[in-house]
């Protein structure tokens, strides 16, 4: 089963590596993932050759990885890798007729190689630089945990990148620490 917690898509493809861990062992996995995150609409097979996409999918994610903690530390990022993962990208507009004649304008992205098929993800990365409130992206304050999330709760007071993994370990620590101390 696999769990989002980063509340946005560039943070989720960070996720991918979980305590130093990594999840993805051949295309399969991030297959698997990416349509799980709902980047993929069909279940189909791994463009490129054997390996290629997975090799695709942890460069980005490095490359992705690299620039969120520049970003974070207030520090230069440098553009240019991500850059060149977006200049894949080829997509155009298409009208899609809904129920009760409504329609809705829908991006459709080429997805013939690896780099294609990670394109949408990569500009999820570049609108997340260029637009988020970094004070809202954040790392898990449990100093174990190496996962990241965007806080888009209103108070801006998340504090965990789930109260199960993390949340709850901590609280019960705090409380056990405050009656030691009384
Ligand atoms: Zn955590």
């Amino acid at each position: 089963m696999i769990e989002f917690y980063g509340d946005h898509p560039a943070l989720d493809l960070m996720n991918t590596v979980v305590h130093g861990e990594e999840t993805w062992h051949g295309d399969a996995d991030v297959m698997a993932w990416l349509a799980a995150a709902g980047q993929v609409t069909a279940q189909g097979g791994a463009p490129g050759n054997p390996g290629e996409l997975l090799a695709a999918a942890r460069a980005l994610r490095e490359t992705v990885r690299t620039a969120v903690a520049a970003r974070k530390a207030g520090e230069r990022v440098d553009v240019a890798a991500l850059n060149a993962a977006l200049a894949h990208a080829e997509r155009h507009m298409a009208l899609v007729a809904e129920s009760g004649n409504g329609l809705s304008l829908q991006a459709r992205y080429a997805a013939g190689t690896p780099q294609q098929l990670l394109a949408p993800l990569a500009e999820a990365a570049a609108q997340l630089l260029a637009t988020a409130d970094f004070k809202l992206v954040r790392k898990c304050e449990d100093h174990a945990c190496t996962l990241w999330f965007l806080d888009r709760t209103k108070s801006h007071r998340r504090r965990w990148c789930s109260m199960a993994l993390c949340g709850n370990r901590n609280k019960v620590a705090a409380f056990r620490q405050r009656q030691h101390e009384s």
